[in-house]
């Protein structure tokens, strides 16, 4: 097995000198339907096994087969985003093929007529943008589960149905990506997509999305595309990037001892970070696609296309260049905000209610971001709502609390979603103004450290700096620093 500092070595040289990766993938996102793409059965991950069936899901005889509309608009839904020409006419087929977790012995899918062709996506790698052109976008069918028992020596498997006939989309892009680096932007900027028109919740550790990829590689200036690898089995980005990592060098070793690249399919094995041949293309299956008998063909009109496209959302990277634009954040900043929708739409929010873009941006991305991650909370239903945060900037700029106490009464913010208002008051936070007051602790302070004040006197000038944080720790930090600083400067003369 390859280590890792040489597979970096080995791929440098790989991807530098002699070769070029030539990278496609193929993407399956589970729609977020409630129901199942042709029958009323529940979608909802993690049921007890086979309790989410019934007859058209369990493919018995005789049964008919009727399509969501949901599923079908998100499928359409996504091949707008993803920049597809509209094929007006489509129609379900079936691939035949037997496999334990597909109870018909077929999947309905689209060949002849994909709902999107020929589109595109904008995605930004190492500060440019880069295009990778959609070969198609189709819905279909998901297959059920096989459950292989852990204890050895098991002689069964056994088969949970309740993900088969959930619906699929399928985005298969063109081979355009040549890095890794390009990869890992395609599957994080398509899974933004997805998240931001709400068609997926492309949860990886569920299964609702997946990549597929397929490699090859070619003399660096040649035009003609080498003998392709797929490869399967990834369950994660992390693994896509190794996996293609593994295949750019066992592919390069292939070559440089003259020998060819079969065309193949090769399953990722996670633990052991090789792929292994699953089967070659020779033996590949002749699917035996026909026109599903029992659907009816879609038509799509001018009117349900133009409804779907006006119900797409500001998707992610056009959302980024805006808040660079607007509010004059940096591409870091504005990077980190759309990462996740509902941060993006947080800051969104706050800045309608109060034109502090930069306070904002800095709250969420590093405050919020801390305590969500420190805190272990779900981004998606977060306590705090914008315009508390909004008043928590007007309350700072007052100074009616500094910017130390700040902090805290938004951890508190976060964790209880109670107006920062009525923390300050509960806890008594509020900024001590009063001069009488400060001027007590000050003589106080002075009359406790003679030494200090010599120092002082005698030229030192760091001994104000901790007399300073003598008083402020006397009043546990709520005295107004501005004012301690100037008072105390006055008493000790100088
Ligand atoms: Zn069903
Ligand atoms: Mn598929």
């Amino acid at each position: 097995m390859l280590s890792v500092p040489s597979v970096a070595i080995k791929l440098l040289k790989v991807v530098n000198m002699e070769y070029e990766v030539v990278i496609g993938l193929e993407t399956h996102a589970e729609l977020a339907t409630i129901t199942k793409l042709f029958c009323g059965c529940s979608t909802k991950f993690g049921a007890e096994p086979n309790t989410h069936v019934c007859p058209i899901c369990l493919g018995m005889p005789g049964v008919l087969p009727v399509m969501s509309k949901k599923a079908f608009e998100y499928a359409l839904k996504a091949a707008v985003a993803l920049n597809c020409e509209i094929n007006r006419f489509t129609n379900f087929d079936r691939k035949s093929y037997y496999y334990p977790d597909l109870p018909k012995n077929y999947q309905i899918s689209q060949n002849y007529y994909n709902l999107g062709v020929d589109g595109y996506m904008n995605m930004s790698v190492n500060g440019s943008i880069k295009k990778v052109r959609i070969h198609n976008v189709h819905l279909e069918e998901e297959a059920g589960k096989l459950i292989h028992p852990e204890e050895t020596g098991a002689d069964y498997s056994l088969v949970d149905f309740n993900r088969a006939g959930v619906p699929l989309l399928e985005i298969v892009s063109y081979p355009d990506m040549r890095t890794v680096d390009e990869v890992e932007s395609y599957m994080q900027t398509l899974r933004k997509i997805l998240l931001y028109t709400e068609i997926s919740d492309c949860k990886m550790q569920e299964g609702s999305l997946r990549f597929e990829a397929s490699i090859s590689l070619r003399k660096k200036g040649s035009e003609k595309l080498g003998n392709r690898v797929e490869i399967k089995n990834l369950n994660s980005m992390k693994s896509v990037i190794k996996a293609i990592e593994y295949e750019a060098i066992r592919q390069s070793e292939l070559l440089d001892r003259g020998e060819t690249i079969d065309r193949e399919t090769r399953l990722w094995d996670e633990v052991g970070e090789k792929s292994q041949r699953m089967r070659s293309k020779e033996e590949s299956q002749d699917y035996r696609y026909f026109p599903e008998p029992d659907l009816l063909p879609v038509m799509i009109d001018e009117k349900w296309l133009s409804e779907i496209k006006n119900s797409i959302p500001e998707l992610p990277l056009d959302r980024k260049q805006r808040f660079v634009k607007t509010f004059n954040l940096s591409d870091y900043d504005a990077g980190v905000l759309i990462e996740e929708k509902v941060l993006a739409d947080f800051f969104d929010e706050c800045v309608k209610i109060l034109d502090r873009p930069k306070a904002f941006c800095n709250w969420i991305t590093n405050d919020l971001l801390r305590e969500v991650k420190d805190r272990k909370l779900d981004i998606n239903s977060l306590l705090i709502k914008p315009k508390q945060l909004a008043s928590l900037v007007e309350i700072i700029e007052k100074g009616t609390i500094s910017s130390t106490i700040a902090k805290e009464v938004f951890s508190e913010m976060v964790q209880t979603g109670n107006e920062p208002q009525k923390i300050i008051e509960g806890k008594g936070l509020a900024q001590i103004s009063d001069e009488g007051l400060i001027e007590s602790v000050i003589d106080k302070v002075i009359a406790g450290n003679p030494s200090v004040i010599e120092d002082y006197k005698k030229g030192k000038k760091n001994a104000l700096a901790f007399l300073v944080g003598q008083v402020m720790k006397e009043t546990k930090g709520k005295a107004n620093p501005k004012m301690v600083n100037e008072m105390l400067i006055k008493k000790v003369g100088v």
